[in-house]
């Protein structure tokens, strides 16, 4: 029974700790998610006369970025800056936009002083069918990041790396018409491991290893005193069997005797029949052996070969500690340290008992 309760205890721990583990792994799982961020670039197709050569030009790149709330369609128009050159970030509501063309104009704004949405919205207010904003003061000169401009989704709002702007921005100053259309480019998903995750993981890994250590430890210092407090108790055990052996009959058998006999049992630890001048050691329970056969099996056994009796009982030298010797390894594992506390004192009592029995 102690067995089963072990085992139960065990899958317990075992099913907890794989529990625990899964819920930190899910709880991770769900941060990561949380933490994701999906992000379309822009093909960024502009048309122009050059005024040099007469010639048409047109160039297409994929280095735009949809911004976060943008409609994900594609736009096209005569691009249009603001006409001031002290607005050219459109975040006054009044900014001019003076399109060269009748139709649909897209804005093309410079990054900075408000935000997104202002400019976007501005834009918007005097009809833009799209929105380019070009980045302004990053190190990467490529970099373009996905504007939120939560409150305007009902236009294509993109952004441009800072020399694409510049580019276009020259272009619409020496007063070239340039049409531009955008498409959507590539579907980008971006997964962030984000600081407060990789605190959680760590926090809660740390937390299971120092569990787990501890039971660990706890588990080798139980079995390490209950290994202990088990040698001492044999070695009693042994002592009280010697003593208990002492007290035995002896005889040594004669010619004759009817343990000399061929049908007689033979000597259950040896498996040979009786000769004169054998000598045996006769237990309480009448059953007999060679004294050299029976005698260390006493030792180690204390019981009968034969019949199983146990000799400390029947010659009155039992004690509660001689169970102990019958539990398994784990049971104190199972019950605990005060169990294993009270049979080292019922332990000390048994070799007074014996003594007192001797
Ligand atoms: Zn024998
Ligand atoms: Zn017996």
């Amino acid at each position: 029974m102690a067995l089963s309760v072990i085992q139960a205890c065990r899958s317990l721990a075992l099913s907890t700790w794989l529990l625990s583990f899964c819920f930190v792994h899910l709880l991770c799982l769900d941060f990561t998610v949380a933490e994701k961020e999906e992000w379309y670039t822009a093909f960024v197709n502009i048309t122009y006369v050059d005024p040099d050569t007469a010639e048409v030009r047109t160039e297409k790149t994929e280095c735009g970025r949809y911004g976060e709330h943008s409609l994900k369609r594609e736009a096209r128009g005569v691009l249009a800056m603001p006409a001031t050159t002290q607005d050219r970030q459109a975040c006054d509501p009044n900014s001019r936009f003076t399109p060269r063309a009748h139709g649909a104009w897209i804005a093309l704004i410079s990054r900075g002083n408000c935000t997104f949405k202002d400019k976007i919205r501005h834009a918007v207010g005097h009809n833009a069918s799209a929105v380019v904003i070009f980045n302004v003061g990053s190190s990467n000169p490529n970099e373009t990041i996905t504007m939120p401009h939560p409150g305007t989704s009902d236009v294509v709002a993109i952004m441009i790396p800072e020399p694409k702007g510049r580019e276009l921005v020259l272009l619409l100053e020496r007063n070239i018409t340039v049409h531009m259309h955008i498409t959507i480019g590539t579907r980008n998903l971006q997964k962030y491991v984000s600081r407060t995750s990789v605190v959680f993981v760590s926090i809660s890994f740390i937390i299971l290893m120092i569990i787990s250590l501890a039971w660990l430890v706890f588990y080798y210092i139980q079995r390490f005193r209950y290994a202990n407090a088990r040698d001492r108790n044999q070695r009693r055990l042994g002592d009280a069997a010697k003593k208990a052996i002492s007290q035995l009959q002896v005889r040594t058998i004669r010619k004759g005797d009817q343990e000399t006999e061929s049908d007689f049992d033979n000597c259950a630890v040896c498996i040979e029949g009786y000769k004169p001048n054998d000598v045996v050691r006769i237990l309480p329970c009448r059953h007999l052996f060679h004294k050299g056969c029976v005698d260390p099996w006493l030792v180690d056994h204390r019981t009968c070969p034969m019949c199983k009796m146990n000799i400390l009982k029947a010659l009155g030298l039992t004690s509660s500690a001689e169970c102990l010797n019958e539990l398994p390894m784990d049971y104190e594992l199972a019950v605990g340290g005060v169990a294993l506390n009270a049979m080292v004192m019922s332990d000390d009592v048994m070799g007074g008992d014996v003594a007192g029995g001797a």
